[in-house]
């Protein structure tokens, strides 16, 4: 998740850091699916089919910690990722925002296709762990997981390469730059879907605060809308002493910061949500003391979970910084920047993923009540192309140093299982075998 947020996490049930085994459990369903074959006796996949292999997939997990790399420099870790899938008989094709990589694997004779995504980038960030696969590369950082992403599309992968339960093609999107740069955007922008067509495409997330064995799916919006705003309010600038010489582009500033508060209170439906925030301001120089400046600069961020919210916080900024300007006899320049776009999940195929999560993990340990989160996603350009539905898996509870973005992060590798589970159960689901 881009942009530093840290987010709510609201503990499910009894707080669990590690692995518990009974959450984690087992399911034998015979016939489902495949009710056509006499005598064909077939058991759903569960974390339990991924934890005699868990020491190894914790050992890559923590090769691709050691080995934090941002934005479009996903060298190593898409070496590693690609001759992975190559080993195991899976196409592979790089290059789609320079360091994706796609995996395909096409099982029967079936036509349908669908996207599974994970990320593979980490951030600037110094780790303050010192456990031995901490990071060893000084500002750079996997505090938002997606090294258990890739890992956990990576088990899948090979699960589904080794037994092939499914009828049709799975496209597996290891993608670039999530964090700032849209790695989803631009894979997207450089053909993705026109290259590799796929009727549903699927993102996961880590969470802490859900417990380790759960996940969670809603329809609707999973994500808000993320984007950037700058006002630079000009006046003329003049002596401390003489005010009524210059125009005070720091009252001006001043009055916009206050009115900015009145957009999301008086603006914005109540029965809608959305947030805007001030992240700097820049005026003046700390030495003096008798200057009054002649602009001052303001940035910020806009949060929206629909896009006629995000519509009316683009219009609203700009005009609360207009007004607040002319009151002062100064002038507002404004920049409004489009980030992310909210992800909102599909009905039907939050459905399908619910419906995987508790093939995999067991109806209980699906929460389909999480809040959206008011962080932001570029897997919404992949949204926007395909139908799909983006999931949390649980982590355990969000104490200190669990929280996203956190320099204590470390992903729980007590999670895998899960997530790998969910990911074939997942493929099964949306690409039955035939008998
Ligand atoms: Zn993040
Ligand atoms: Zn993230």
């Amino acid at each position: 998740m881009p942009d530093g947020q840290v987010l709510d996490s609201k503990p499910a049930g009894r707080p669990v850091r590690r692995a518990e085994p009974g959450l984690v459990k087992a399911i034998d369903i015979i016939g489902m699916d495949r009710a056509d074959a006499p005598g064909y006796r077939y058991r759903m996949v569960s974390p339990t089919d991924f934890q005699a292999s868990l020491p190894e997939l914790a050992a890559w997990r923590r090769d691709i910690h050691a080995h934090p790399e941002t934005a479009f420099e996903e060298v190593r870790t898409g070496d590693l990722v690609a001759a992975k899938l190559a080993s195991w008989g899976i196409d592979v094709h790089r290059g789609l925002a320079k360091t994706g990589v796609v995996g395909t694997l096409r099982a029967g004779s079936g036509t349908r296709a669908i996207g599974l995504r994970a990320d593979m980038d980490a951030l600037n960030m110094q780790e303050l762990n010192d456990f031995a696969h901490r990071s060893t590369i000084a500002g750079k950082m996997h505090a938002c997981g997606h090294d258990g992403h890739t890992t956990m599309l990576l088990a899948a992968a090979r699960h589904l390469a080794r037994h092939r339960g499914f009828d049709g093609a799975v496209h597996f999107i290891f993608q670039p730059a999530e964090e700032n740069e849209g790695g989803g955007r631009v894979m997207v922008q450089e053909g993705l879907f026109e290259r590799f067509p796929c009727d549903a495409v699927y993102g996961m997330h880590n969470m802490p605060g859900i417990p380790v064995g759960r996940m969670a799916v809603q329809a609707g919006p999973a994500l808000a809308s993320s984007d950037s705003w700058e006002v630079v309010m000009r006046g003329r600038g003049t002596h401390g002493a003489k005010p009524h010489l210059g125009t005070d582009a720091t009252v001006a500033a001043a009055n916009f910061i206050l009115a900015l508060q009145t957009i999301v209170s008086r603006s914005v439906d109540p029965l809608e949500s959305a947030a805007v925030s001030l992240g700097s301001i820049a005026a003046g120089v700390p030495e003096t003391w008798n200057v009054i400046p002649a602009e001052v600069r303001l940035r910020g961020t806009a949060r929206a979970f629909r896009p006629e919210i995000r519509d009316l916080l683009e219009a609203s900024i700009g005009r609360v910084a207009d007004g607040a300007a002319r009151a002062h006899g100064c002038r507002a320049d404004y920049r409004y920047i489009r980030r992310n776009p909210p992800v909102v999940n599909t009905k039907a195929n939050a459905e399908i993923a619910a419906r995987a999560a508790a093939r995999a993990l067991g109806a209980e340990n699906v929460l389909h009540d999480f809040p959206p989160s008011t962080a932001g996603e570029d897997f919404s350009f992949m949204l926007e192309k395909v139908p799909g539905a983006y999931v949390w898996v649980g982590i355990g509870p969000g104490e200190e140093g669990c929280l996203h973005h956190n320099p204590r992060y470390d992903f729980n590798d007590g999670a895998l299982p899960v997530g790998a589970a969910f990911w074939v159960s997942l493929v099964e689901t949306e690409l039955p075998a035939r008998g």
